[in-house]
């Protein structure tokens, strides 16, 4: 599947001389492992290319759990990028889902936040707050494609689509778009995507399509309990509060392109930037585990471990540094110095 992004030039048009698009970025059981060796064989991610001017950028965390490597990987790109161009964080808390969010995770978010010496430059906000907002937006994408209230159980449309294939995304068929369905409670809502290629550049992977009509078919934007949905939540969030510069994980490569659609769908005239960085794996390429993740921040901090050595293990996993040598949440941008 790597494969597909191969090949990839900068934003810039320089060819990807600075980083290995295919490196998967591995958790070593010997952290101790002679740093002379790991110096030697490590190929810095830095110097990043053209990034928008003073971009604002977000970190958005889900209160579905606490803070853990993951996460602290995400930030230290993050703060990272944006400390190194004199661009904003936006503190955002991703509390769409009503079911799965809960207030004692998103305490914890902000209070590891604050032991590890990261800083929004503004208060957080919360989708839960943005009701009001998201409905808005809907009423707008209403303006410019069909918007329909959707019955369709995951079953329904696994079964509609021939059965669910391991690794694949299951795409919406249709099924209720010519129905009279209106968008009333107990219903999902989507919005019919045009269709077509989105094409991008990301400024590691270099340039991308996706084509999301085919990919993952008309858009879940609320779903039947009521909760907004991230991709909608996101996109408006993004185009609203002025993102010019999504920092996240590959794992969310595949949203891009259908927030890209539904973002120049409800008049967005220049898309964000956005950087899709590595995530951490275990020593089988495996994505790390419940049991691994749950090195949180606070077992870490209950462990012994200082801010600085979490930030300096995260920027380790994920490339930005040949050792998990310790460094400051204030020293970040060293990690994307262009020289
Ligand atoms: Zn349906």
């Amino acid at each position: 599947m790597r494969g597909r992004y191969g090949s990839s030039r900068w934003l810039s048009g320089r060819p990807a001389v600075a980083f290995d698009v295919h490196q998967v970025v591995r958790v070593s059981k010997e952290e101790t492992s002679p740093a002379r060796d790991a110096a030697a064989s490590f190929r810095p991610v830095n110097p990043l290319p053209s990034f928008p001017a003073r971009p604002t950028t977000r970190f958005a965390p889900s209160p579905t759990g606490v803070l853990h490597l993951g996460h602290v990987v995400n930030a230290v790109w993050t703060w990272g990028i944006a400390r190194a161009t004199g661009g904003r964080v936006l503190l955002r808390i991703e509390d769409h889902d009503r079911s799965r969010c809960r207030p004692e995770f998103d305490a914890a978010i902000l209070r590891d936040l604050a032991w590890l010496g990261l800083e929004a430059d503004a208060g957080s906000a919360r989708q839960s707050d943005r009701q009001d907002r998201y409905a808005a937006a809907l009423a707008r994408l209403g303006r410019v494609t069909t918007v329909y209230g959707c019955a369709c159980s995951r079953k329904m449309i696994a079964t509609a689509a021939g059965g669910p294939i391991e690794g694949e995304e299951l795409r919406y068929p249709g099924t209720c778009r010519g129905t009279s369905l209106g968008l009333v409670a107990g219903l999902g809502v989507r919005a019919a995507l045009p269709d077509g290629a989105i094409t991008f550049h990301d400024l590691r992977l270099g340039a991308i399509r996706q084509d999301p009509a085919l990919q993952c078919g008309d858009l879940l934007l609320r779903d039947q309990p009521g909760s907004w949905t991230y991709q909608w939540c996101v996109t408006v969030d993004d185009l609203e509060d002025g993102v010019d510069l999504v920092i996240r994980g590959e794992d969310l490569l595949e949203s891009t392109g259908r927030q890209i659609l539904l973002g120049r769908m409800l008049g967005r005239t220049a898309p964000a930037a956005f950087l899709h960085h590595p995530l951490i794996h275990g020593d089988d390429g495996r994505k790390l585990g419940k049991r691994e993740r749950s090195e949180g921040v606070e077992a870490l901090r209950a462990a012994g471990l200082a801010p600085e050595a979490v930030l300096g293990r995260a920027a380790w996993l994920s490339g930005l540094l040949p050792v998990a040598e310790p460094i400051r949440a204030d020293d970040l941008a060293r990690l994307f110095d262009r020289r």
